[in-house]
Order: structure tokens, then C-alpha cells, then sequence
């Protein structure tokens, strides 16, 4: 391992969070004469995280607004998020490749057609979050990694070292400074005393890392739990409000469980699964602009609070539900054809051979929904109610899968500037519980390095 010196930031985590914390540092230290001594170590053998693999479906989204939880708006304060997302806006459209505008659409909000606004207005459940003009953009799948790879490399001109099959295994106190225990490849140990440490380890670090969080006294909440499934169909039925590759309309359906929402549609895209952690994963979808689909998936997700506000308690729910899932399906995601989910009956393999809509996930287990979705009904009866919007959705042959995740189970406590009530120790992006996608992981990493670059600068 390269590591000899001590570095003055150690970040963790080299997804998109990780690197704007490195872009903040950079930017606030430059008139330093003395460059600061950043290292950032990644786990896999490649930087980047979710937003390099081919997975991510890459819709930027430049506004903090979500349906039902604060996020980074109720730590920095509207105007202050506002200001943020432009000034990521620039940051981003800086380092993307020129194909990636080229090719990638600026999405406007009004893309939900009158017609589809008033079946809605006649549906006193069901209602729509609209978004800013020009605030979400489709930049392209197959662009990930060379964003990724544009980053990192003006970091490393700037002196920011990369480790990559490098990860943090142990974080403690002693005597008040940070000590940081680090493996590379599974074996070479190092011990590390960085003075400040950035957490940006995703939702896959949350469930690593939570009995270590406890030690350290890192106070902490649980956080709603998301949970539901990703719904796949022929594109032609959800065309009226999903009409191209940027659209990722957002309705909310009301019923006995609380709020359904939509989220994440790709156009003529494909399903996904992604590991987390062995004991979480999540069926997503993308879509690419070179290679459609028949079919165009999208998400169904709704907020179970757990009996109390506990990390132990959040982060139970979702340990009990992936432990089963991933039992049953043994390691892959569960499918059932929503005739099946209706009928309780599981959908066999010749069924699904002469199933009219065809899974363009290569490998899941077939399963009964009903045993281990929570509030299966009021996710049918969703299907049913978006039907009266887009007929064709809640078809005996339309595809379901499970199951869908997002946002950690943890709720870090973090100031303004992504502090931790630990000294020094910050937390950014989806580690800390309180961002969601890239932008707004970004504009936590941005901000939490900015400060962490000004006040090594001001020392
Ligand atoms: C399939 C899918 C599609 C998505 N599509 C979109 C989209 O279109 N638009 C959007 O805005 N958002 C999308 N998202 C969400 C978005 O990708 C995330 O919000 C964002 O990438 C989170 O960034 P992050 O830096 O917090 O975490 P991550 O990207 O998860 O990065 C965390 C990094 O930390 C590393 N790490 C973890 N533990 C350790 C350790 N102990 N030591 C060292 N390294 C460690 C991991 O390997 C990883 O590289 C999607 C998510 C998924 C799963």
C-alpha cells in the first residue's frame, strides 16, 4: 500500500459524495501554499460507486424537494439548497463529456400532459409533485464512468491520492483523535490518524458500520423505512406520462398504509439489481440512449415507520425483510405476474415463457408476493388506481419484482456542514442518511469539503 504519511483528510468512499467532498477541499484550500494531503480509499477494485456503474440511470435532479422527507433542504435551509444545486449544475456541466450533452436531454417539468392532469384532478387519492422548470437531466447510462474517470482525474492533478481495494474496517477514539484501522486487498493492515475523517460509504456503509457508529457515540435516528417493488410493462402503456428517456413523473397514491409514490421510470429501459451490502439489495432499473427495450419499468415505493424512532428499530425492519427475501430467492430478487400477486398463486416458469411482457432482468426467483411485501394490498390497489390513468398498468401480465429500496435505515445527526457530533468525523451522501441521488449526495460532499478545506486552510 502507498500509504506512509498521515493524511490530513482521509475521505471513504469514492462515489459521488466522496469525490465533491475532494472537489470542495480542492476548491477552498487552492491558495493554500502547501497542498492539503487528501487520500481517498474505495473498497472495489473501481472508483465511483453507484454513479460509475452501469447501472445508475444518471437523471440529474436539481432540486432537494422530495415527497416526504426534509433531506439536505431541512439542514442547509431552502435558499441555501437552491443556491447549491446551481452551483452543482455548473460543476457537473464543467467535467461532462461533450457527448453526454450532446446525446442527453434537458427534461422540461411540464411533462405530464393536460389530458393525464385531469383524470388525475377526478382522483381525490392521487396527486403530483411538480418539479422546477429544466430541473431534471438525462445525461446517459454509458456516461457514469467517464464522469467518474473526468473527476478523479483533475483530483489527482491536484494532488489527491486514489486507493482503490482499500477499505476502512475499523474507526475509534484515541485519546480524542481519529484512528483509523485499514485493509488493503482483505489482508495488508494499516492503522491511520487522520485529522479530519469523511464518511462516504453509501447505505451499504450504514449497515457495516453501525455498531462502530454506536461506540464512537455518533448520536443518530432511525429513519422511515422505503420499501416496494419495481413494476415492468410495455412501454406503449405508460407512454402518456412517461413519453421519453428523461420523464420520471412523480405521483403520489393515498391509501390505508400512507403514500405510494412513483419513482425512477426508464423509458424503454431495463431492470437491475444492486448489492448494497450482503444484506441489502434492490431491484432499479436505467435506460440508455443506444439500446431500448419493449418495456418501460418503473418503481412503486411507500414509508413503513418502525414501532420506534431507534436506529436499532429501522434498521431491524430492514435486516428481518432482506434476511427473508434473500432466503427465499436464494441471493437474487423475487418475481411474480401481478394476476399471480392477485390470485396469491406463484407464477410459474411456463407461464412466464408465454407471458406476453418479458423480464428484461436476467436472473430473480419466481415467489408469492404477498408472503414478504409489506402492505401487498394497498400496492395492488395502487396498480389498480394508476390504471385509471395509464390503462394497461394492473394487466394480469404486467411483471413485478422485490424488492425495491431506497434511502438508509440510519439517520446520522450532521450539522449544516455534514458534521457528525463527533469532532471532525462528517458524513456525506447516502451514509448519513439524509440525501438522496446524486445531486444532492454531491451538493453534501461539496459542502462538507468546502468546510473541512476552509478551516485546514484558516489552521
Ligand atoms: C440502480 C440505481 C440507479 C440509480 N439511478 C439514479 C439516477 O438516475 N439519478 C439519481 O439522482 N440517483 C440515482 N440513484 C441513486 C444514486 O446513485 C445515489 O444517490 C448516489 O450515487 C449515492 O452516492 P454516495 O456517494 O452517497 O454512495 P455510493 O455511490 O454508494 O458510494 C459509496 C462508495 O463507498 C464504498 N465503500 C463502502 N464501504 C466502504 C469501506 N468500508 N471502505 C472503503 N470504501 C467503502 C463503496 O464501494 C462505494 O463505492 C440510483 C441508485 C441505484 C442503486
Amino acid at each position: 500500500m502507498k500509504l506512509r504519511n498521515d493524511p490530513d483528510i482521509l475521505i471513504v468512499g469514492s462515489g459521488v459524495s466522496g469525490l465533491l467532498a475532494a472537489v470542495g477541499i480542492a476548491k477552498a484550500s487552492a491558495q493554500r501554499e502547501r497542498a492539503l494531503n487528501v487520500t481517498i480509499i474505495e473498497k472495489r477494485s473501481r472508483i465511483g460507486g453507484v454513479m460509475a456503474s452501469p447501472v445508475s440511470d444518471l437523471k440529474f435532479t436539481y432540486s432537494f424537494k422530495h415527497s416526504h422527507r426534509e433531506g439536505l433542504t431541512g439542514l442547509v435551509g431552502s435558499k441555501v439548497a437552491e443556491q447549491l444545486a446551481f452551483k452543482l449544475r455548473n460543476i457537473l456541466h464543467e467535467i461532462l463529456p461533450h457527448t453526454a450533452t450532446e446525446d442527453g436531454l434537458t427534461i422540461p417539468t411540464h411533462y405530464i400532459p393536460t389530458k393525464i392532469k385531469d383524470k388525475i384532478q377526478n382522483l381525490p387519492r392521487v396527486s403530483i409533485i411538480e418539479r422546477p422548470l429544466g430541473c431534471i437531466e438525462y445525461i446517459g447510462t454509458e456516461y457514469g464512468p467517464e464522469i467518474v474517470a473526468r473527476i478523479a482525474s483533475s483530483l489527482s492533478e491536484k494532488g489527491v491520492r486514489f486507493l482503490t481495494k482499500t477499505s476502512l474496517d475499523r474507526v475509534e477514539l484515541a485519546s480524542g483523535k481519529i484512528l483509523t484501522r485499514i485493509s488493503h486487498n482483505s489482508d495488508e493492515l494499516i492503522s491511520l490518524k487522520p485529522r479530519f475523517l469523511i464518511l462516504a460509504m453509501g447505505i451499504g456503509g450504514q449497515m457495516q458500520f453501525f455498531n462502530q457508529l454506536k461506540n464512537l457515540k455518533v448520536t443518530m435516528s432511525g429513519n422511515e423505512v422505503d420499501i416496494g417493488i419495481k413494476v415492468e410493462m410495455p412501454w406503449t402503456s405508460v407512454s402518456d406520462i412517461a413519453s421519453n428517456i428523461g420523464c420520471n413523473p412523480k405521483l403520489v397514491f393515498r391509501n390505508s398504509i400512507g403514500n405510494i409514490r412513483t419513482f425512477c421510470f426508464n423509458y424503454r429501459g431495463f431492470v437491475t439489481c444492486y448489492r448494497f451490502h450482503r444484506h441489502l439489495m434492490t431491484v432499479d432499473g436505467y435506460s440508455i440512449l443506444a439500446r431500448q427495450s419493449s418495456n418501460t419499468p418503473f418503481s412503486l415505493l411507500a414509508g413503513f415507520k418502525p414501532k420506534s424512532e431507534t436506529p436499532e428499530a429501522s434498521l431491524g425492519l430492514v435486516m428481518r425483510l432482506m434476511k427473508r427475501v434473500i432466503q427465499i430467492g436464494h441471493g437474487q430478487p423475487l418475481l411474480q405476474l401481478f394476476g399471480d400477486l392477485e390470485r396469491s398463486t406463484i407464477t410459474s416458469a411456463s407461464t412466464l415463457r408465454n407471458n406476453k411482457v418479458k423480464p428484461t432482468l436476467k436472473h430473480f426467483a419466481m415467489s408469492k408476493l404477498y408472503n414478504v411485501l409489506p402492505g401487498a394490498d394497498s400496492f395492488v390497489d395502487t396498480l389498480h388506481e394508476m390504471d385509471q390513468i395509464c390503462p394497461e398498468v394492473a394487466q394480469k401480465s404486467t411483471l413485478i419484482y422485490f424488492p425495491q429500496t431506497a434511502w438508509g435505515p440510519l439517520k446520522l445527526q450532521v450539522s449544516s456542514c455534514m458534521e457528525t457530533s463527533v469532532e471532525n468525523i462528517f458524513a456525506v451522501g447516502e451514509f448519513c442518511g439524509q440525501t438522496q441521488g446524486i445531486v444532492e449526495s454531491a451538493a453534501s460532499g461539496l459542502i462538507c469539503g468546502t468546510e473541512v478545506g476552509t478551516r485546514l486552510t484558516a489552521a
